[in-house]
């Protein structure tokens, strides 16, 4: 029987996946920085994670999960995906503040729950950002996306897929644009020297700077098929 993991130790277990898919080894100071709590509170944290073998700690390296321990991990992450889409579909909470409410109760929620929401939704497989959602298997859609920054082609049109779901106000600012999920559009211009992005979209033309255009992921029209629904209905 598996000991019920309390929700702190689970998003100390989130914070380091997060943090060792960059450095390989999550750093002390790190996961302390992230949770805003004190170094002696993460070792305290890390020793009993590596007691129940979720995590592996090694001195001078730092913190790495067990394959035990990167379950929960995506078991997070598809509670936080599919709380994102229960709270914008359902509760119509606007897009840019369904990450941080998510983040919030993604440790919470019980298997139960989580079916009923998946249920609910109609098992969907992606978020309201266009980010897959984890399967109960783990599994997840492979996705083709690119930021636009670096497929980005004179003439050539895309269809949005993907947003970053970190920064709300780039998420505000991309609604107030109209730049939903779904939404095609053309790159009219490419400037030169670190230049603004051109593209048209909506029948509109809209001038995107390099930051913008790195965090919006699209697909190239011809191979859009398999493009994740819409989401251009919000409310
Ligand atoms: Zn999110």
């Amino acid at each position: 029987m598996e000991v019920k993991l309390s929700h702190t130790l689970r998003d100390y277990v989130t914070t380091i996946h997060k943090l060792e898919r960059r450095n390989v080894w999550a750093q002390t100071r790190q996961i302390a920085e992230r949770l805003g709590v004190t170094d002696a509170a993460v070792t305290q944290a890390v020793n009993r994670l590596s007691e129940m073998q979720y995590v592996r700690h090694r001195k001078y390296k730092g913190v790495q999960l067990t394959p035990k321990g990167r379950r929960i991990a995506i078991e997070m992450i598809r509670h936080h995906r599919l709380l994102e889409t229960f709270l914008f579909e359902i509760l119509k909470m606007p897009w840019d503040m369904i990450h941080d409410e998510a983040e919030k109760l993604q440790a919470y929620i019980s298997p139960e729950f989580e079916r009923r929401i998946d249920a609910l939704l109609g098992h969907p497989r992606f978020d309201p950002h266009g980010t897959p959602i984890p399967g109960p298997d783990g599994e997840m859609e492979p996705v083709s996306y690119q930021p636009l920054l670096e497929v980005a082609e004179v003439g050539q049109r895309f269809i949005l897929q993907r947003v970053s779901d970190r920064d709300p106000k780039l998420l505000r600012y991309l609604e107030d644009l109209k730049l939903t999920l779904g939404t095609e559009l053309e790159v009219v211009e490419i400037h030169p020297f670190d230049g603004p992005i051109i593209v048209s979209a909506n029948g509109q033309r809209h001038v995107l700077g390099r930051q913008l255009a790195r965090r919006i992921f699209v697909v190239p029209v011809t191979s859009a098929s398999q493009a994740p629904a819409s989401r251009s209905d919000q409310s």
